[in-house]
């Protein structure tokens, strides 16, 4: 691995100056032997992106998706570390299957992946999975996610807050009241799924089970960390929880942020997402938590899938949408070009705060002499047309084909390698 002289970047703080890279780290120009030129001017320079819901569908669905495809999305977007959710055919259920996903990654990918387990056996719901055995592994797991499914029993739930307390783990929840958005929900609840005649999936299907979850936080002391937050609701029970003290943290999409639920008036498939697209009050809402630290994170939520699985009827079509490739263009777009953010915040919400949630060592750190060298240069102006066939993704339900939205990537350095480059 050849070693990195990146020239004439900006940090998101404003301070500018070359940077040297050797061995997979940050390190002074002057220690650099022979190196590749990479001429930054007019680029920043910020710490590799960390996505906090990533689903990568190897093994099992190979079509959809593979680690190298997914994570070389992930590259392409600026991420240098991606969290693999659980729901794999087989699921990440055990240590062996925990070491597996490891193991292929070690192989194959374009940007770390870090494990996540599911919290009960076969994301049955009813039999917690081998938590301690998977923080123990080769892998290292500790996040817990049944995500693609709520953890509805609250027994359940507070016996893996419980667990998972005691090696410092979180349980990652996919809130979904079961019965108030039942298997068929696919809409937001609203006039517009009224009119559409499409089963809704109101708003409080998600703001009860945050709010179950975080007394259940509290009584059991775990972590508990709430996966793609839609509604206003959510975010007023999230915003009560923190100032209480609960060990709460959330994230939100960029395709929560950005698309709203008259995408879906066209039958598009595409837009078809677990949780729904929402309304504009919605959306509002969820912006202004990311700013205000509410809401902790990005996460992308990214959900490749086959064409044969989203070309159905609306109500049946598998939920689901593409995300890595577009997220900063979204979070600029949303967030930094309305003054929402400066970059030292889009920074903490799409690195540093989701390698919080894991505890990495090597994630989500700052750009200097002596850290990982995961990085990516962003053009802060350039826009471009979304194409969804040019995406390193097996799948193409990428809800951002057609429009203008900023292009920002660069190139994006993982542990020293370079993993894209425009
Ligand atoms: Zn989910």
């Amino acid at each position: 691995m050849r070693d990195l002289l990146i020239t004439g970047s900006r940090l998101a703080d404003g301070s500018s100056g070359d940077l040297g890279v050797s061995a997979g780290r940050f390190v002074d120009v002057a220690d650099l032997t022979d190196p590749e030129y990479i001429d930054a001017d007019g680029l920043l320079a910020l710490p590799g992106l960390v996505d906090s819901h990533t689903h990568l569908r190897e093994p099992g669905r190979e079509d959809a998706e593979t680690i190298a495809t997914g994570t070389l999305a992930a590259a392409r977007g600026g991420y240098t570390a991606v969290h693999a959710m659980a729901n794999l055919q087989p699921v990440t259920d055990t240590a062996e299957a925990a070491e597996y996903l490891a193991g292929l990654a070690a192989r194959t990918a374009n940007a770390q992946v870090i494990v996540v387990g599911s919290v009960t056996k076969g994301l049955g719901g009813s039999e917690l999975s081998e938590m301690g055995l998977m923080s123990r592994s080769a892998a290292g797991v500790r996040m817990f996610s049944d995500d693609g499914r709520c953890v509805a029993d609250s027994l359940m739930m507070r016996r893996a807050l419980t667990y998972a307390k005691t090696f410092d783990g979180v349980i990652a929840q996919h809130a979904q009241d079961p019965r108030l958005a039942g298997p068929g929900a696919c809409c937001h609840e609203s006039e517009i799924s009224g009119r559409l005649g499409l089963p809704g999936w109101p708003a409080q299907a998600e703001s009860t089970i945050i709010a179950r979850d975080v007394e259940l936080a509290q009584l059991s002391g775990g972590r508990l960390h709430v996966c793609h937050v839609s509604t206003a609701e959510g975010v007023d029970v999230i915003r009560w929880a923190k100032a209480r003290g609960v060990n709460v943290s959330a994230e939100v999409t960029p395709h929560h942020l950005y698309l709203g639920t008259r995408e879906v008036e066209g039958y598009d498939t595409t837009f078809k997402v677990n949780p729904p697209l929402r309304t504009d009050e919605h959306i509002e809402a969820v912006r202004a938590a990311l700013a205000d630290g509410t809401i902790d994170m990005v996460g992308t939520d990214h959900a490749p899938h086959a064409r044969q699985d989203k070309d159905h009827p609306f109500d049946v079509a598998l939920p689901g949408m593409l995300g890595l490739e577009q997220a900063l263009a979204v979070v600029i777009e949303v967030m930094l070009n309305t003054g929402r953010l400066d970059w030292g915040g889009l920074v903490d919400r799409m690195s540093a705060a989701p390698a919080r949630l894991t505890r990495s060592a090597t994630q989500g750190r700052p750009i200097a002499s002596g850290e990982p060298a995961n990085l990516v240069l962003v053009d802060p102006s350039a826009r471009a047309v979304v194409d969804r066939d040019s995406s390193a993704s097996k799948s193409r339900n990428n809800p951002y084909h057609g429009r203008d939205l900023p292009d920002p990537v660069v190139a994006t350095i993982w542990a020293g390698r370079i993993t894209h480059r425009r």
